[in-house]
């Protein structure tokens, strides 16, 4: 039976629709292909530091030099930006049109010197040092109040927007709010309104408390498959003790994120053999304060749950997913947490 399910925090529909058969048995995808890139032609490969713009931040082993090997991570710009921090930053009418000036920043954070090994690979001790590299550039890039909204995502194969498979995560800063954030912005704070509770908190209350959603939990974190999942295998990683912010995450916490993160990617590669995959991390947006809107962030500490959104690419978007703006999803959410939590790592 297909069912139509609501997400609150989305504000949008999706379409359950089990009877489309889609198990992970048939859904694997045959191994990527990845065009060889040789050592002397990656830009991100140690050796090659020349040819990527100057680096804005790098964990290094001490007396090595910036833009030259010797580093673990390396934060750089993008070669091809979406948008540029030179962009003077406008806001202008064409007549019934909006335009803002392509200001922002649009940064490339390369995940380790080795060309070979996938963020699964990574030690945990390693990947916390990434998520730490996240938190010190979101914190960053907050202090600058032209930005309206700052995104830190990883694409890992070509079919999810990879043009490089050596691993790396980007960040991009605008100055205006996109969309879906302002929607899911309005929704938690008008439930906390109504409520005054947070509505990730009872989301995740409710999750673990049915337990058929939940992939795995620890002290600190759980992850489980949303309940209106548009696609499948879609996944949350959310802290358990409310918080809103990222950027002001501890090491205790950012430990923790680090392995539940790890066995969640090696669980997903192992049951649907590697796939192409997108993780965002949603997390508040800089709350300056608005002109003439003096109270439009007062609730933000208490109403906005920060989370990792990860996403295996398996579907396709086609006609009634671009018309409607909401999924068919052949997978249920408790059959993707189930196949998820019983595999063996
Ligand atoms: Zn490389
Ligand atoms: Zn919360």
């Amino acid at each position: 039976m297909s069912e139509l399910r609501y997400d609150p925090m989305r504000k949008s529909w999706v379409i359950i629709a089990t009877e489309r058969g889609m198990r992970p048995s048939n859904q694997q995808k045959p191994e990527q292909s990845r065009p060889p890139v040789s050592k002397s032609s990656c830009p991100f490969c140690p050796g090659n530091e020349d040819r990527t713009p100057p680096e804005i931040f790098a964990v290094r082993e001490p007396g090595s030099k910036p833009n030259g090997p010797g580093w673990t991570i390396r934060v750089i710009p993008n070669k091809f930006p979406a948008l540029t921090i030179e962009s003077p930053r406008e806001r202008y009418g064409k007549g019934i049109y909006d335009v803002v000036s392509g200001f922002g920043a649009h940064e490339v954070i390369v995940e380790t010197p080795s060309d070979q090994e996938q963020m699964p690979d990574f030690t945990v001790a390693h990947l916390r040092d990434v998520f730490s590299v996240y938190k010190n550039r979101l914190a960053d890039l907050k202090r600058d109040q032209r930005f309206r909204y700052i995104m830190i995502f990883k694409n890992y194969g070509s079919e999810a927007g990879a043009s490089l498979c050596h691993s790396h995560s980007q960040i991009i800063a605008i100055p205006v709010t996109p969309s879906l954030v302002a929607v899911e912005l309005a929704s938690v704070r008008d439930y906390f309104h109504l409520k005054e509770r947070c509505m990730m908190c009872d989301i995740i209350h409710q999750e673990r408390e049915e337990g058929e959603r939940i992939v795995i939990e620890d002290e600190h974190f759980v992850v489980f498959a949303p309940f209106g999942s548009s696609f499948p295998f879609e996944l949350r990683i959310a802290p358990k003790r409310h918080s809103h912010d990222f950027s002001v995450i501890d090491e205790e916490h950012l430990y923790h994120f680090s392995t539940v993160v790890k066995d969640v990617l090696v669980r997903l590669r192992k049951v649907l053999n590697d796939p192409p995959y997108n993780f965002i991390l949603h997390t508040a947006p800089p709350a300056a304060t608005r002109v003439g809107k003096p109270d439009y962030w007062s609730s933000i500490g208490e109403d906005y749950h920060w989370y990792l959104e990860l996403i295996p690419r398996m579907t396709m978007i086609a006609g009634f997913e671009w018309g409607t703006g909401f999924q068919i999803n052949p997978t249920s959410p408790e059959d993707a947490a189930r196949f998820l939590r019983e595999t063996e790592i």
